[in-house]
């Protein structure tokens, strides 16, 4: 169940609608001491079996943070399809938009070497069929306040349903990760774009994270590039830059950080609140993620955030 209908603890208002459109995955991680080479076989140390994938993970954050997220996306007609959309009811996240899709779900292969360096095989699976908006998305970005885009779906389903947020009326946020060219068709129906500092350098050539912003500035209404332990940058166009710093934390696993961010932004901005203390709600719930090992079971609670923010 979600939170449809409830209310928040600091917020009065009805609890808002968070709409998704992206990744799901199951990560199977592999913990060895060195990663076999070609042809070679070696004893792992443990697995792991943990759902992910970007756009689940954001919706996860969003659930956490106080907000009633509805997820977008397709899974296999296997077993970790079954597991994966009950992990996403368990968390508190609406699956009316999930399909399934013959095959496979979507997988990322994880090996993870003493030190902590990693390889990785992601098999897109049911993420790659889903190319286009389908019946009932446009039903379900009706009632959402903010619509959360990544780029781990085909791009032709990203476009379409940039377009359909907008149509309905939602905040378009795209994270693009992983970092590629942004076609002027998808960024067209982008309200506010949410990079951290490599994808922004990435896409604008840019390194410094001013100028990538002003850069970005010049194709989306509203920019905040994320940047690690230093915190956030924001801007709107014909307005002035915005540096919110991270709260000082010891960081042990920031995987996720980007996503947990993302979640907890767009319940507080979708609640109305000011750029600048949605930008601290989303900082203090992204810095807590970061204390923590894992992805989506890292991320913090509303009540935790809240008292973070003191
Ligand atoms: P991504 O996870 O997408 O690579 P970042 O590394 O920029 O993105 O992290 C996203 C946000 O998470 C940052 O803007 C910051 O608010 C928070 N964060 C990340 N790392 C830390 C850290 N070491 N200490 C405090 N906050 C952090």
């Amino acid at each position: 169940m979600g939170n449809l209908g409830g209310v928040n603890s600091a917020h009065s208002g009805p609890v808002p609608r968070i709409a998704v459109f992206g990744s799901i995955n199951m990560d199977l991680v592999a913990y060895v001491e060195t990663a076999p080479s070609r042809g070679e076989t070696v004893m792992g140390r443990e697995f792991r079996q943990v759902p992910g994938g970007k756009g689940a993970n954001q919706a996860v954050a969003a659930a956490r943070a106080g907000g009633d997220p509805v997820f977008l996306g397709a899974v296999g007609d296997d077993a970790f399809g079954v597991q994966l959309r009950s992990n996403l009811v368990e968390r508190g996240v609406d699956v009316s938009g999930v399909s399934t899709h013959e095959g496979s779900s979507g997988v990322a292969h994880i090996v993870v070497e003493d030190g902590g360096s990693n390889s990785i095989i992601v098999v897109p699976g049911a993420n790659g069929a889903v190319t286009a908006t389908r019946e009932g998305d446009a039903r379900l970005l009706e009632g959402s306040s903010v619509l959360l885009l990544q780029l781990e779906l085909p791009m032709s389903g990203v476009v379409a349903a940039a377009r359909a947020g907008r149509a309905a009326g939602a905040l378009t946020v795209l994270t693009p990760a992983p970092a590629r060219e942004l076609p002027a068709e998808l960024l067209e129906g982008v309200d506010l774009l949410v990079p951290n500092q490599h994808e922004a350098a990435a896409i604008t050539g840019e390194t410094e994270p001013h100028r990538a912003l002003e850069e970005l500035l010049r194709r989306v209404p509203e920019v905040i590039v994320t940047l690690g332990a230093d915190g956030v940058l924001y801007g709107r166009r014909g307005g002035e830059p915005l540096h919110v710093p991270s709260q000082r934390v010891e960081a042990v696993d920031t995987t996720a950080a980007g996503d947990t961010f993302c979640g907890a932004f767009a319940v507080a901005r979708a609640e109305g609140r000011a750029p600048e203390d949605a930008l601290r709600f989303a900082s203090a719930a992204s810095a807590l993620s970061v204390q923590r090992f894992g992805a989506s079971t890292s991320m913090p609670d509303r009540s935790e955030i809240e008292t973070a923010l003191g």
